[in-house]
């Protein structure tokens, strides 16, 4: 059976879906089946009532297998002639009659605004290309021009990823406060870019003038192209931020002498006992500012740290941390891709001052997360074991390189040695033609030769990885010689992987080493954003590999 939209014909909330399932389909309705209870579960969870929504889908028809697919694509070609184009995809002309049908429908209810539930109403109402992106966004629709849309994940996604659920009860509130008014929620932004010296100078100055009155946050971000500094932005509220520019598409932005004052000046800001510098992901911008700049500025606050202490495990990048906690937001980072080709400096300057107030009205809500949540103290720890973490990262760890060249002959000979252990053990060769072990000659020899009980690993595939062989050792002890073999050549592998890494001209790695790397608090290491270290914390003392 066709069906038809559900609610309130007078709603300021419109729901669209993608097209009815099996049990809408029998029913004439949208959204009653699996994916309709967990919504309604959402909707109660984000403070709606269901009642009072208007749900409908892009198409009232079910599709064939209930794959959308078959009647919308986004290949390059038609999947058959009977497709025609239609705001950029290929679609069944029906499809085309449908979406009209659903844009008189909006227009006769004329909410204030339409959550759109997955890629497909998302495209039927909006230029903007996939939820993943986009979601949590005011978008305005492109075919009812001036509708606001906010897309989010699909319930029927949510059910397959149980983690999205926050997420999207988090994007329903949104849509609640949005249908409170038809107008957009847009705030007005002051960005100065492109600054004479005297501007700059002066914006530097005022933040001066702020400090000698107390402690003052700001958030300073910077942008790198090629491992040089294009700008420094900082953000003096959720709503104002300036954009200090020193590398630009004409060369450098300053003459020698305005570069030197701006940096010193910088250099006041940002060493002055009052700064409070915030941003997302301050390690990576404490090191650029150390090793171009000269500087170290205190880290007051970062947002990233401040989402593990609230919310370990879930995503910790600002786009996501800005859809969550900010009063209005648009995905933005789409932006930060095109200077690849270096080639629009207000767009770069623009996009710097946009993450500065993102980061600041980040900050904002997390202060008050932390506090209602009774997580200021494990948050002071976490940024003074950053303090201390940093201190480590620009020093470095002294490294004998002499050494490092024996050291890797006696690994190699080691190795070698294992693997011929392993050939014999295992009455043949298990490594591919890289001399790695290969994951399928190691699972055709566990799994079918031996026959095994075949491991498997979280995404349920077939592995042979360490965990996998250690699993396999305890159930067969005899197989041990060979496992624990296998295992050893692995580690020394990573051994070897250090050794050959090339130290600073100080004969130092300068790992980074990042607190919010794991959602258990244990640290991560990896090389720093200039290319020196690596995970030191996979180093072995030695003495169990050279024993
Ligand atoms: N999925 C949809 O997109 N719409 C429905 O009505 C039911 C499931």
């Amino acid at each position: 059976m066709r069906c038809r939209p559900s609610g309130s014909t007078s709603a300021s909330i419109a729901l669209v879906g993608e097209a009815p399932g099996a049990e809408e389909e029998a029913a004439g309705l949208p959204f009653i089946g699996a994916s309709g209870h967990e919504l309604d579960r959402m909707l109660k969870d984000a403070g709606l009532v269901r009642e009072a929504l208007f749900i409908t889908n892009v198409s009232h028809e079910r599709p064939p297998n209930n794959e959308i697919e078959a009647w919308i694509s986004d290949r390059a070609k038609a999947p058959d002639s009977s497709f025609i184009r239609y705001r950029n995809r290929w679609v069944k002309p029906f499809i085309k009659e449908e979406c009209e049908r659903l844009y008189g429908e909006l227009r006769s209810v004329q909410p204030h605004v339409v959550i759109a539930l997955g890629n497909t109403p998302l495209w039927a109402l909006c230029p903007n290309d996939s939820v993943a992106k986009w979601r949590g966004s005011h978008l305005v629709s492109d075919a009812i021009p001036g509708l606001k849309v906010i897309p989010t994940y699909h319930p029927a996604f949510v059910l397959r990823n149980y983690q999205t659920r926050a997420i999207t009860v988090q994007d329903l509130r949104r849509a609640k406060r949005e249908s409170l008014t038809p107008l957009s929620t847009a705030p007005k932004r002051s960005f100065g870019i492109k600054p004479s010296f005297q501007e700059a100078r002066g914006w530097l100055e005022g933040l001066l003038t702020r400090f000698a009155k107390g402690p003052t946050d700001f958030t300073c971000d910077l942008e790198i192209y090629r491992r040089e500094i294009l700008c420094v932005g900082i953000g003096l509220s959720a709503s104002s931020a300036f954009c200090i520019p020193f590398l630009f598409t004409g060369g450098w932005y300053w003459t020698p002498e305005e570069h030197t004052e701006m940096v010193s000046l910088l250099r006041s800001v940002l060493l002055h006992p009052n700064a409070q510098v915030i941003n997302q992901n301050l390690s990576f911008d404490i090191q650029y500012l150390f090793w171009r700049f000269f500087m170290r500025p205190r880290a007051h606050f970062d947002t990233m740290i401040a989402q593990n202490v609230l919310f370990a495990g879930m995503p910790k990048d600002l786009a996501f941390l800005a859809s969550m906690y900010c009063d209005h937001y648009v995905y933005w980072k789409d932006d930060g891709k095109f200077w690849q080709h270096f080639v629009d400096d207000e767009r770069i300057w623009t996009y710097n001052c946009l993450d500065c107030t993102y980061t600041f009205e980040v900050y904002e809500k997390q202060q008050a997360a932390l506090k209602s949540a009774g997580l200021v103290e494990p948050m002071a720890f976490q940024m003074r074991t950053f303090e201390n973490l940093m201190g480590m990262m620009l020093r470095g760890v002294r490294v004998a390189d002499e050494n490092r060249s024996a050291l890797r002959g006696e690994i190699e000979s080691l190795i070698n040695r294992l693997h011929e252990e392993v050939s014999y053990l295992a009455g043949r060769g298990l490594t591919g033609p890289k001399g790695d072990f290969s994951p399928k000659q190691l699972s055709e020899f566990f799994y079918t030769t031996l026959a095994i009980r075949a491991q498997h690993n979280r995404e349920g595939k077939v592995t042979c990885d360490d965990e996998a062989l250690k699993k396999i050792a305890r159930k067969n002890l005899w197989l041990r010689p060979l496992t624990d073999r296998i295992n050893m050549i692995r580690s020394y592998g990573t051994a070897i992987d250090v050794c050959n890494k090339r130290t600073d001209s100080d004969h130092r790695w300068r790992t980074a080493y990042n607190v919010a790397g794991t959602s258990t608090y244990r640290l991560s290491s990896s090389e720093n954003p200039l290319d020196s270290g690596l995970n030191l914390q996979n180093l072995t003392t030695g003495r169990d590999i050279l024993k």
